[in-house]
């Protein structure tokens, strides 16, 4: 048995070092394997990660998945160098300001991911099959071409948001124009995009500073990879794959969704980012369970984002004033500690207490079972502020989207999600907006319709969720479109 299974072609992967990386890489690990069995698979990071990676496999694998065995390695990280605190090896608890020093750190990891992979052949008398790097570590590719092997990317995002992110640092459209609408390479000539939809920093990169010292040249190197993976599905994002296949002339390989669902044991998502659920899940369902069908709106801003006070404040008086029923992760407002206590001075005088005992809002601080509220059927609409995980976690339920896009591809997200699928409607962009109670009642009150233009994005809603539940299952001999790209994704790595 130790014999085969050390014969085994090797796959090396590398994710970014954030929450939102590690686990879509994981469970893309599990994907593979339980496509086929022919593969071993490490997954190389730093220390800490490789910690954050341990719990997340004893708390998500399951018994019935003995056969799923995924090696780690640890990368030696030297942090001090690049002027983070002690201890600091993911985005988590970095402020904004400070997130750009990690990704510059992520570039030290180069040589140990070299003698890693050094390793490897010399133990295993040939090199890993390939290498799957994370789109941002874009130095994995001269990696995998010194060492004679491949490098595949793996956008953690959708096709849509992956080109419009891609091109436009790449090409700085915003910087070459003095209009606030302008066209990003890659997309059809009639396509514009608006300087609001992008992040304060992207907005005055010009190529000098430190965010536009790291993007450009990583994603470039990505763009040298033998091909690249992506967390979506081909007939939602039909466009969306197009244009960037024909942006990167390279093969990409749609094998998503990658849910959560698909790498959790149980419902619990207690465990999804390693982070503890501000309610407890039965609290939560028995909750909903008391409300009507598509009666609820759900609230997050994800894993590490929230809004400014003025707009938190303007949200609970619109939602106050929509009198309808929400489900609302909060966190402490931009300026102060996200994971701080909550102070009821951030809402309106009562807020809390008036939502508790008309039972018409509850309030769950800091984490919420997101996965399972999104599933549950009275839960009607999702404010969120787009990131890609779930926009894919919302559309599988057939649920309608009020987005906010907050920084990252989220506004590219949110502007496919209005435009090409019909199942948005976009609230406000960023965390400097200035937001009325009123835009917040006027928007929910056209997505939680039941009638006419609500009606209408909840069944273009329903029709995705199907599509995506259909590119996972075979059907009679016929395999779903995300089945048969990680079968050609396989094919084309093992052809030698
Ligand atoms: N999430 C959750 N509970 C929360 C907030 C987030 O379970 O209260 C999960 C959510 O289900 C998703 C992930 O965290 O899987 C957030 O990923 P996304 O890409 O949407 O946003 P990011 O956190 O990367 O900005």
């Amino acid at each position: 048995m130790a014999e085969t299974a050390e014969k085994k072609p090797h796959i090396v992967m590398t994710p970014f070092m954030a929450h939102g990386h590690l686990i879509p890489f994981l469970a893309l690990a599990r994907k593979i394997q339980e496509t086929t069995t022919t593969f071993k698979i490490t997954i190389a990071t730093t220390p800490l990660n490789i910690q954050h990676l341990k719990s997340a496999i004893s708390n998500t694998f399951s018994s019935s998945n003995n056969d799923i065995s995924i090696n780690l390695a640890e990368l030696p990280f030297n942090h001090s160098q690049y002027g983070l605190p002690p201890n600091v090896e993911n985005t988590e608890k970095l402020p904004l300001t400070d997130i750009i020093k990690l990704f510059h750190a992520s570039t030290s990891l180069e040589a140990p991911l070299s003698s890693l992979i050094s390793k490897i052949t010399q133990q295993e008398g040939q090199p890993p099959i390939c290498i799957i790097s994370d789109v941002f570590l874009g130095w994995a590719t001269n990696v995998a071409k010194s060492l004679g092997t491949r490098n595949i990317s793996f956008t953690t995002c959708g096709a849509y948001g992956t080109l419009a992110y891609i091109s436009i640092w790449c090409n700085l459209p915003h910087r070459k124009t003095d209009s606030d609408e302008f066209w990003v390479p890659g997309f059809p000539q009639n396509y514009r995009f608006h300087i609001s939809q992008m992040h304060r920093y992207l907005r005055a990169a010009d190529g000098t500073d430190d965010w536009s010292k790291f993007f450009p040249p990583q994603i470039a190197l990505s763009m040298k990879s033998d091909g690249w993976i992506c967390n979506t599905v081909e007939e939602i994002e039909n466009l969306g794959l197009q244009l960037l296949k024909n942006y990167l002339q390279l093969p990409v390989w749609c094998i998503g969704p990658l849910l959560p669902s698909t790498t959790l044991k149980g419902s619990n998502s207690k465990y999804r980012a390693g982070k503890e659920s501000g309610i407890a899940l039965e609290e939560c369902m028995e909750w909903l369970d008391l409300k009507d069908e598509n009666s609820v709106l759900y609230i997050s801003f994800g894993s590490q984002n929230t809004v400014s006070a003025s707009q938190m404040m303007a949200l609970a008086e619109g939602l106050e004033e929509s009198e309808k029923l929400f489900i609302w992760v909060i966190r402490p407002p931009c300026g102060f500690d996200i994971n701080a206590e909550f102070k009821a001075e951030w809402l309106p005088e009562g807020f809390e207490e008036r939502m508790k005992h008309s039972k018409r809002g509850l309030l769950v601080h800091k984490w919420g079972p997101q996965l399972e509220i999104l599933s549950h059927k009275s839960t009607g609409a999702f404010l969120s502020h787009c990131g890609w995980n779930s926009v894919l976690e919302s559309l599988s339920q057939g649920v309608p989207i009020i987005g906010w896009p907050l920084a990252a591809e989220q506004a590219y997200n949110a502007k496919m999600l209005v435009e090409e699928m019909g199942v948005s409607v976009e609230l406000t962009r960023t965390v400097e907006s200035v937001i009325s109670k009123e835009d917040v009642k006027w928007v929910i009150e056209i997505v939680m319709d039941q009638e006419g233009k609500g009606k209408e994005m909840k069944e273009k809603a329903n029709e995705i969720a199907v599509h995506m539940r259909e590119a996972t299952v075979e059907k009679g001999k016929e395999k779903g479109s995300s089945l048969r790209a990680m079968d050609d994704f396989v094919r084309t790595i093992l052809q030698v």
